[in-house]
């Protein structure tokens, strides 16, 4: 029987980009499809420490193998922030919140806008054994948005070597460079091990 993989999340790209990487091996179902599970509250100071504390507390709820991510934006003239704090950094909606940041960097010079888009992937089992692996895509901000694809600070953010920004990628294109996209693919030896183990 195929082994079920809880991926402890309600966003459908997510699920999507989780599924083509797996692809037969392995039954991936999200929050949406088992009954309601507490949230757990995302108070962590890493990424690594808020992806793991969702992925046990899922897989301790449902009994299943969990896998739940954290991922953010860490500016490095603004000391790393927003960081873990991206998805709360200003009120309103995505465009408030590059707004905001774009206000921060005010006049700064290209060469100090660097910046790095960070995931950290958690996978549990109920038992509590737990493993992480992590992700990371370098790029600068810019001046202001270009592109519109994705979300968040997509199209903010900048990655020279493909002289685009995020926002101007396709989804593939994303899942190709993005720090999550990494991140799975290094997860993907031990998902595809849950199909040995049950
Ligand atoms: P979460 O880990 O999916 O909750 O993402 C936290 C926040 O980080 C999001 O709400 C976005 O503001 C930002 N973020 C994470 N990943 C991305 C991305 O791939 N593009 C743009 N913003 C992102």
């Amino acid at each position: 029987m195929k082994p079920r993989l809880l991926f402890a999340t309600t966003n459908p790209g997510k699920v999507k980009e989780l599924r083509g990487l797996v692809g037969d091996a392995v039954e991936v179902v999200s929050l949406k499809d088992l009954p309601p599970i507490p949230e757990p509250v995302e108070d962590g100071e890493t990424f690594e420490a808020n992806a793991a504390k969702k992925a046990r507390a899922y897989a301790e709820a449902s009994g299943l193998p969990s896998l739940a991510d954290d991922s953010g934006l860490c500016v490095d003239a603004l000391g790393g922030r927003p960081g873990v704090h991206s998805a709360r950094y200003a009120e309103g909606d995505d465009r408030a919140r590059y707004q905001k940041l774009l206000g921060e960097l005010g006049g700064l010079p290209e060469e100090r806008r660097t910046a790095s888009f960070q995931c950290a992937l958690c996978l549990a089992m109920p038992g509590g054994e737990a493993r992480i692996e992590v992700g990371r895509c370098e790029g600068r901000i810019l001046t202001g948005p270009r592109g519109s694809h994705g979300f968040g600070y997509d199209p903010v953010f900048f990655i020279p070597a493909l002289g685009k920004t995020m926002a101007e990628l396709t989804p593939e294109e994303k899942a190709g460079v993005s720090h999550r996209g990494q991140a799975f693919r290094k997860m993907r030896p031990a998902l595809l091990a849950l199909q040995a183990g049950s």
